[in-house]
């Protein structure tokens, strides 16, 4: 028996090379594994008579193959051609460059073969195919079958493989049942959810999944509760003498909505329990003034100020941002991250990355930590933080989330937080102009954006889904190393072109994207790396490619990062295929025709693509692998479970999250 805890490589056929690949999805153990969920499933399990199939865009047939044969063209690419006949009729097929095809075939054998149409002629080429199996075990065709998120060298059916052969091979001991639904035990759920019967069956095993997954979000929603209810915290008042001093500071006037969540703030600070306040603002909303506001009236107060920030380079822009603001704050200023640290013992303001909170000399007297653009400072970061400061109070929290949040849902899983909303940004902030450009108007727009870069000066982004060339050979290229050669060489020749991604060491990051704002290089070719917060007042262009393989609400925060300055910015989504599905086009659509991050995480969350199962991926939000966050029905439940329950239940997800 495998064990849920073991290392990947106990599972037949994986070995050092492929868990090293599977850590690149998150995959380190067995339960890693298993909750590996499917992003989507297919459903192939309606064959067509070749009769039929042969005037069809796409159809899944059941054939033999009575000719096969290879031929080469003058580039030295292979092309096979098959024929095969059910009976029916009979149909050619082709496949492109997988010349050992031929030997996995067998003229006798029967096959599924999911075919597609070509777009120049009579002839069918083949995206999928899987011989009959004499016991029916079809993993791959002819059954509903999941698709995983792959990467470089783990592909989809690689994965259906393994899993299939593991889960009925797992131990499921280890963690209790599911919190309800005690009918379905876990071991089916887990191989029903990758390998389901039918929908029913599907829907059935997401269920009880999701709810268990959901009592474990309920349950840190309650612990946070708890944390904050038990020490005291420090009274700060500010003068309004002072804060009118502030507002003459500033170079803009404050939005009414800056006003009042200032207001707010400032009344949580005068308390003497701990603010917990989260600021859900839309992108370019103007938060990090308030985050001013608040250390500035800590520091009048006598305590120190530490602000967190996710990526080293939005420390180090927060860090020049402070500095440049010094009279609202103060000069005494510490920057600490991986990369670079600035610190003198007499620091009022501390800014970091995480690595800030590995130094063991952190001032007792912080009373006030600002979060900024993630959600995933939890409980134990809380405490920790609690303990190094090491003083009898707690410090007030400002958390300034990075991606707006539909009303309803911050409430619930905020709970233990008060929220303030900006939903609206400076009107100062043009509408950023946004459209959708179809595959084959691509090259004009990498034209235009040539004209506009050296007609105005402005720089632009381009966003690719991924780093390197993705294996599926029927997908257009959409890697950064690929575009970036291709756009050096074609439209964007006589550029300044680089690129970023996150395999390059924090260092190049930070040199490529200095070199980006201080206008050295027109054009940043990346991937989602530089996602937040980035502030870049001369880019006005942002063109994301492969555009359907972001979540909406990513898009909008990729939209933040231009149009930051006075003049007018545009965003162009590009979707992957020359004819997307209607379901993609509908949904950059809404994106494109709206500007309000609200309205869009709002849109995001009700419209999931077909049979997919979780809208994840959004940064800003819980990372749930399964439940809905959408599902506020069973998010309720889930807290009223979750109250009565005396300790934390040990269910499948808390075992990966104790092993991660
Ligand atoms: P975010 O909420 O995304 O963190 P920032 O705080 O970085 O946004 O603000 C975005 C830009 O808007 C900054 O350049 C900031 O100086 C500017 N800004 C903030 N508030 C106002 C305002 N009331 N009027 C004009 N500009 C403002
Ligand atoms: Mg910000």
């Amino acid at each position: 028996m495998l064990q849920l805890s073991d290392h990947i490589t106990k599972v037949p056929f994986i070995g050092p090379v492929q868990a090293k690949k599977l850590e690149r999805l998150g995959i380190y153990r067995i339960v890693d594994l298993l909750l590996h969920i499917p992003k989507r499933y297919v459903d192939s399990t309606n064959t067509q008579p070749i009769s039929e199939a042969r005037h069809t865009e796409s159809a899944t047939i059941k054939a033999t193959v009575s000719a096969i044969s290879n031929s080469y063209t003058r580039s030295r690419k292979t092309i096979t051609r098959a024929k095969v006949d059910d009976g029916s009729g009979s149909i050619n097929l082709i496949w492109f460059n997988q010349r050992f095809i031929i030997k996995s075939i067998h003229p006798t054998h029967e096959y599924l073969f999911q075919i597609k149409r070509s777009k120049h002629g009579g002839d069918h080429y083949v995206t999928n195919y899987e011989e009959i199996k004499q016991n029916g075990e079809q993993l791959h065709l002819g059954r509903i079958s999941p698709i995983y998120k792959q990467t470089d060298g783990i592909s989809t059916k690689w994965l259906r493989a393994r899993l299939y052969d593991t889960i009925s091979k797992v131990d499921f001991s280890e963690v209790s049942e599911h919190i309800e639904n005690a009918d379905v035990p876990l071991d089916r759920s887990i191989m029903s959810i990758h390998f389901p019967e039918d929908m029913e069956q599907l829907k059935g095993s997401i269920i009880p999944l999701q709810f268990d997954e959901m009592v474990g979000l309920a349950y840190d929603i309650k612990e946070r509760k708890a944390l904050i209810e038990r020490y005291p915290g420090v009274p700060i008042s500010t003068s309004n003498t002072r804060l009118q001093e502030i507002r003459q500071l500033l170079p803009f006037t404050l939005t009414e909505a800056q006003e009042e969540t200032i207001s707010e703030i400032l009344e949580d600070l005068r308390k003497n329990t701990p603010m917990h306040r989260l600021i859900n603002g839309d992108v370019g909303s103007g938060k990090t003034v308030l985050a001013m506001i608040a250390a500035s009236a800590t520091i009048e107060a006598g305590y120190k100020v530490i602000l967190l920030a996710p990526t080293t380079i939005l420390a180090k822009q927060h860090y020049e941002n402070f500095k440049n603001n010094s009279s609202i704050v103060t000069e005494k200023l510490a920057l600490v991250t991986s990369e670079e640290t600035i610190y003198e013992d007499d620091a009022e303001m501390l800014i970091g990355t995480h690595a800030l909170l590995h130094r063991e000399d952190l001032p007792e007297d912080t009373a006030l930590v600002i979060i900024d653009e993630q959600h995933r400072f939890g409980v134990e970061q809380r405490k920790k933080i609690r303990e190094m400061v090491g003083g009898n109070f707690m410090p007030h929290y400002l958390s300034l989330s990075a991606t707006p949040i539909p009303r309803t849902l911050a409430r619930i899983i905020f709970g233990d937080m008060e929220v303030s909303t900006l939903s609206s940004g400076p009107s100062t902030r043009k509408t950023i102009s946004s459209h959708l450009v179809p595959v084959n108007k691509r090259s004009d727009c990498y034209r235009w954006v040539y004209e506009q870069i050296k007609s105005t000066g402005t720089q632009a982004f381009i966003v690719l889904p991924l780093i390197e060339t993705s294996e599926i050979e029927t997908e257009r290229d959409l890697s950064v190393l690929k575009i970036y050669k291709e756009l050096s060489e074609g439209e964007l020749k006589g550029l300044n072109i680089n690129y970023l991604h996150g395999k390059l060491s924090d260092k190049v990051k930070m040199k490529r994207m200095s070199e980006f704002q201080s206008g050295k290089i027109d054009v940043l070719i990346s991937t989602t790396v530089i996602e937040v917060g980035i502030d870049i007042p001369n880019a006005n262009i942002m063109v994301i490619e492969g555009a359907e393989r972001f979540g909406l609400a990513q898009l909008h925060q990729l939209r933040g990062r231009v149009g930051r300055g006075a003049s007018q910015a545009y965003c162009y989504v590009i979707p992957s295929s020359e004819d997307p599905e209607a379901h993609t086009v509908e949904r950059l659509k809404y994106f494109v025709s709206h500007k309000s991050g609200f309205d869009i995480a709002e849109y995001d969350l009700k419209d999931r693509g077909p049979g997919q199962i979780t809208g994840a991926e959004q940064s800003g939000l819980p990372n749930l692998l399964i439940a809905d966050l959408a599902d506020l029905e069973m998010l309720r439940k889930a807290k009223t479970v979750a109250e009565k329950l005396p300790s934390r239940p040990f269910t499948i997800f808390e075992m990966k999250k104790s092993l991660s």
